[in-house]
């Protein structure tokens, strides 16, 4: 707040003096007034940059200080007060920037999901958050937000509380154990039951989110102090030289006042600010300058499948019921059951059913593979033809060889669903490809990226027919999130690594990435968390949106530290010659900072 007001108070400050010294002709008070502003407005910053340097940070701000110290010592109060002015006037801009990076994350937060699933009267309703009653039943499924605080009743899952505390380590939680809002469930289902009301639980949330983005300052500025390594000593030899040349102190308080590096201070978090907010005008929420600057050099581009290259909202096709099943029984179990799993797949079953589900016991998920729980004292298994054989064996598939043979070969998405140790049906669910992939894949060509790589849960065979259609020629199938893990962390050994998913078996991926995107509009809430963008709009397309806008403001950004720095350094071999006098310097450096400062704002 006090750096706020400080920039002001030196204009004003600067001004007064300056009508004192013109249509006044009262330079003895103009100088007091200078001298004053000076102090008072020097003091803090020659604080903060010492507090710096304390802590060991060597940043852009060192010769700002510098500069503010030489020109007291030599009573040139008018220079100083102008770098005191530069320098103040830019770190409020970017304290201006952080709040404005923290008012995206914050509607990042009002659009997520916000919902509960309640049980009452053997029936769960989802209902909204702000619904929900201290006291109320709750069933928390796998990858979603823990709506409101309270207590597990049953059940046990592994907990990621990092949203609060910063715990990176996921903590795994059972019956009596206390669950907050805004944390992650990420495996079991569990019931709770709820002991704060939303408003009370929430909050801690958006304050908590308010925090981390602010603490994502350093990122920003760090393109500015990687400048600031090499202009730093480079000003302090050109002052030295300076006064080798001239032997008149005034030549160091000039050069130093020519180079105080406001483009490095400005240039970069204004042009980054632009960017997120380009961004987030197109549905993009970029959390942070890092993956700001990041994403623009992507290399390798990996996409996951279902939710991502095609759909997120798939619907059942067709039922075939096997082993004396019906349909409909099938389906009502099966929906019963899906209730509890987050997936894509499970929203399609359930809208398929679309009536009151029975309660399901013992629900396990196997994130990208199936689900398993018990309806009505029977054990079910539903999902990938490898995850049952995994469970229960090959023999499951006993006598349904015909079916599985015709349904394989018709390139969609199987689920298969076994009643305690024989499969007893398939779902046919559409996977159709979003629209524009191919076009998206050329972009991305064209914005340098030189690889794209398909990585999916869902069988070999639909996964070639996908990527072909995709036009991605690398292709892995049947992967575990932690084979996807596995792959992406190989290829940032050597590349630039964007990730792209919706799902929680993404996740992981998406954290190991060099940047991780999700599919926000109906992706997990745990790929959401975990992702350093998000896309609110449920369009894979605004990928390359995202890489051209991070190119553009990377550009805009560095073009601005040249223009500043090789203006600065012209006038510093001016200056060292002795032919510009201090306060000139500082009018002249000001008219630098304010071209640079236009030149940022062209990002938009
Ligand atoms: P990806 O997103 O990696 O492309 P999916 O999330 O589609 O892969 O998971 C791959 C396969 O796992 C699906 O085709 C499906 O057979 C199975 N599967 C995963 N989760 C479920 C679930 N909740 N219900 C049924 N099947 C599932
Ligand atoms: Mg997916």
């Amino acid at each position: 707040m006090r750096l706020n007001k400080l920039p002001l108070f030196v204009l004003f400050g600067l001004i007064l003096g300056l009508i004192f010294y013109f249509p006044i002709s009262r330079r003895d008070i103009s100088d007091w007034i200078w001298l004053t502003t000076l102090i008072l407005g020097g003091a803090p910053i020659v604080f903060q940059t010492l507090k710096g340097i304390f802590r060991g940070e060597f940043a852009s701000d060192i010769i700002a200080m510098l500069a503010i110290i030489t020109a007291l010592v030599m009573g040139e109060a008018f220079a100083g007060a102008v770098v005191v002015l530069m320098q103040s006037g830019g770190e409020a801009l970017e304290a201006y920037g952080l709040r404005r990076a923290s008012s995206s994350l914050k509607s990042l937060l009002e659009r997520a999901p916000r919902f509960a699933f309640r049980k009452r009267d053997g029936t769960l309703d989802k209902i909204d958050v702000k619904e929900v009653q201290v006291g109320d039943i709750l069933i928390v499924r796998p990858g979603d937000l823990i709506p409101v605080d309270g207590i597990i009743l049953s059940g046990s899952a592994e907990i990621d509380e990092a949203a609060l505390t910063g715990e990176p380590l996921p903590r795994s939680k059972t019956t009596g154990n206390e669950v907050f809002s805004g944390t992650i469930d990420v495996n079991g289902a569990f019931e709770m039951r709820a002991n704060k009301i939303s408003q009370e639980s929430q909050y801690q949330k958006i304050v908590e989110l308010v925090r981390k983005a602010q603490l994502e300052k350093a990122p920003i500025q760090r393109m500015a102090d990687r400048y600031a390594i090499f202009f730093t000593p480079l000003t302090l030899i050109m002052s030295l030289i300076g006064y080798l040349i001239t032997r008149e102190p005034t030549t160091i308080l000039a050069v130093l006042v020519v180079a105080t590096p406001c483009p490095l201070i400005l240039a970069t978090p204004l042009a980054i600010l632009c960017g997120i907010n380009k961004s987030a005008k197109s549905g993009i929420i970029v959390k942070g300058g890092a993956p700001m600057e990041q994403v623009g050099n992507t290399k390798v581009a990996v996409f996951d499948k279902t939710g991502t290259i095609t759909y997120g909202t798939p619907f059942v096709e067709e039922i075939i019921p096997l082993n004396h099943e019906t349909a409909e029984d099938l389906l009502y179990k099966t929906a019963s059951i899906e209730q509890l799993s987050s997936h894509s797949i499970a929203k399609a079953v359930i809208e398929r059913a679309g009536k009151k589900l029975a309660l399901p016991q013992n629900f396990q998920e196997s994130p990208g593979r199936g689900v398993e729980a018990d309806v009505d004292s029977d054990h079910y298994t539903i999902g990938s033809y490898a995850y049952l054989e995994d469970k229960l064996g090959k023999k499951c598939y006993e006598g349904c060889g015909e079916a599985i043979e015709r349904f394989y070969n018709q390139q969609k998405m199987l689920v298969f669903i076994a009643k305690n140790s024989l499969c007893v049906g398939i779902f046919v669910i559409s996977d159709r490809i979003r629209p524009g992939i191919p076009a998206l894949l050329d972009k991305l060509h064209i914005l340098g990226v030189e690889e794209v790589v398909m990585l999916t849960g869902d069988s070999q065979k639909n996964a070639s027919v996908i990527a072909k259609q995709a036009g991605i020629q690398n292709v892995k199938a049947e992967l575990l999130p932690e084979q996807k893990v596995d792959i992406v962390r190989k290829l940032k050994e050597t590349y630039n690594v964007t990730m792209v998913g919706d799902g929680i078996n993404d996740a992981p991926a998406l954290a190991t990435a060099t940047t991780g995107i999700a599919m926000g509009a109906l992706g997990s809430a745990i790929s959401t968390e975990t992702a350093d963008i998000v896309l609110l709009v449920d369009d894979v397309t605004k990928v390359a949106d995202t890489i051209a806008i991070s190119q553009w403001t990377i550009h805009i950004a560095k073009e601005s530290i040249f223009i500043g720095m090789g203006l600065s350094f012209v006038l510093m071999i001016i200056a060292s010659f002795g032919l510009i006098a201090p306060p000139i310097g500082a009018m002249l450096q000001e008219i630098i900072d304010f071209a640079v400062i236009l030149n940022a704002l062209r990002v938009r």
